[in-house]
């Protein structure tokens, strides 16, 4: 037994195609696109919304260029993807962005559950607690 949900994509906001994985963002998305609901985005998008390059022509990073995760050779939007995986996946480790983005009744449902790691629960909980005190979204 499960919850259902849907995520919608943090750049189209539309949702995410079930059968596809889902992308997760860095900072350096969310710098480029200042109006991405949360940072969990569909495949399509990471093509449409993608750069080639994150250099300038003289070879330095452009202004105010986050830099990718640390395992990544930075050169492109691609080596801004922090994951990729399946939606139930990618929800419960960026359930902020999965609270914004839709699943928040699975993730409800799975901080109460006693099969969900401990760690995975205090996760879950912290980012619940966040969302309940921050101010309404008004998106
Ligand atoms: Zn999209
Ligand atoms: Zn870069």
């Amino acid at each position: 037994m499960s919850v259902a949900f849907r995520i919608r994509c943090c750049l189209c906001r539309k949702n995410i195609p079930l059968a596809g994985d889902v992308i997760a963002l860095d900072g350096e998305w969310q710098r480029r696109y200042p109006d991405m609901y949360g940072t969990l985005a569909c495949e399509r998008c990471v093509i449409d919304y993608g750069w080639a390059c994150c250099a300038t022509a003289t070879g330095a990073f452009v202004d105010g260029h986050i830099a990718a995760p640390e395992d990544q050779v930075d050169v492109d939007s691609w080596s801004h993807h922090l994951e990729r995986g399946t939606h139930r996946a990618l929800v419960l480790t960026y359930p902020r962005s999965g609270l914004l983005q839709g699943a928040e009744p699975y993730l409800r449902w799975r901080a109460g559950h006693k099969d969900t790691d401990a760690d995975v629960v205090t996760r879950l909980r912290t980012a619940i607690q966040e969302q309940g005190s921050s101010p309404a979204i008004t998106t």
